[in-house]
């Protein structure tokens, strides 16, 4: 019987997935490369079994600890924005990413096929154990976790290429600016609890380009202590 529920789960997701694909589409993401990821990454695997089913609905969603899972759109819209047309890409990939956030490792597990390597910074303990289960289990093995105050970015392996921060800080945070190579790009919401701007911020030399993406909702980047 739980075989049969199992199989049914399977290709539920699929048809489903192909389904969010298409509304990514119409949302305007563009690149097909973020699209083909976004097709093959199953995103149930990052919820508890009671919350799945909502796993291929376009929205962000509880992960516990009061943080969330992102929705589909943005960190398609993220991804896209480091991604497409990057100075540094070889073969289609970026070289060296940061994320700030780790959450359970849905936008992580979008971008590490993406790119050589992926540095992942949680300041959230359990969180960073299940999504290092999650990207072993999608057989994802170029991400490195780190538990710690990701403002700080991980200056040991940087310059990066891109960083994409998934909580919002309200002002961007210098140590991250001073991590991007050149030519790197920074993707970060800024601003208070209800409603942040999407930056994304480009690095030439030592100028910094700014521009706005849209508005989004994300959860607020701590500065300081971690949790155990
Ligand atoms: N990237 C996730 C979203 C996670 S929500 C996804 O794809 O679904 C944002 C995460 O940022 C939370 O897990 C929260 O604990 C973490 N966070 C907040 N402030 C942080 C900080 N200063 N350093 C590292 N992680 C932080």
């Amino acid at each position: 019987m739980s075989n049969v529920n199992l199989a049914g789960i399977g290709m539920t997701s699929q048809r489903t997935r192909e389904r969010l694909v298409g509304r990514l589409i119409e949302q305007g993401i563009k690149d097909w490369a973020v699209l083909d990821v976004m097709r093959s990454t199953p995103r149930h695997i990052f919820l508890e079994e009671a919350l799945a089913h909502r796993a291929y609905e376009d929205v962000a969603l509880p992960i516990g600890y009061n943080q969330t899972i992102s929705q589909p759109y943005i960190v398609a819209r993220m991804t896209e924005a480091v991604l497409s047309n990057h100075p540094a890409l070889v073969d289609g990939k970026l070289g060296t990413v940061l994320e700030v956030g780790t959450g359970c490792g849905y936008q992580t597990s979008i971008i590490a096929p993406l790119a050589r390597k992926v540095y992942s910074v949680e300041r959230i303990k359990p969180l960073q154990e299940k999504a290092r289960v999650n990207l072993r289990l999608l057989g994802l093995h170029n991400v490195h976790f780190k538990h710690d105050d990701g403002s700080l970015g991980w200056k040991e392996k940087g310059p990066f290429d891109a960083i994409i921060a998934t909580a919002a800080p309200q002002q961007v945070p210098q140590e991250l600016l001073n991590q991007l190579a050149d030519g790197g790009r920074l993707i970060i919401p800024v601003g208070g609890e209800d409603v942040q701007e999407l930056r994304l911020i480009t690095r030439t030399g030592d100028e910094y380009h700014t521009r706005i993406v849209e508005a989004v909702r994300f959860v607020p980047l701590f500065i300081g202590a971690v949790q155990k």
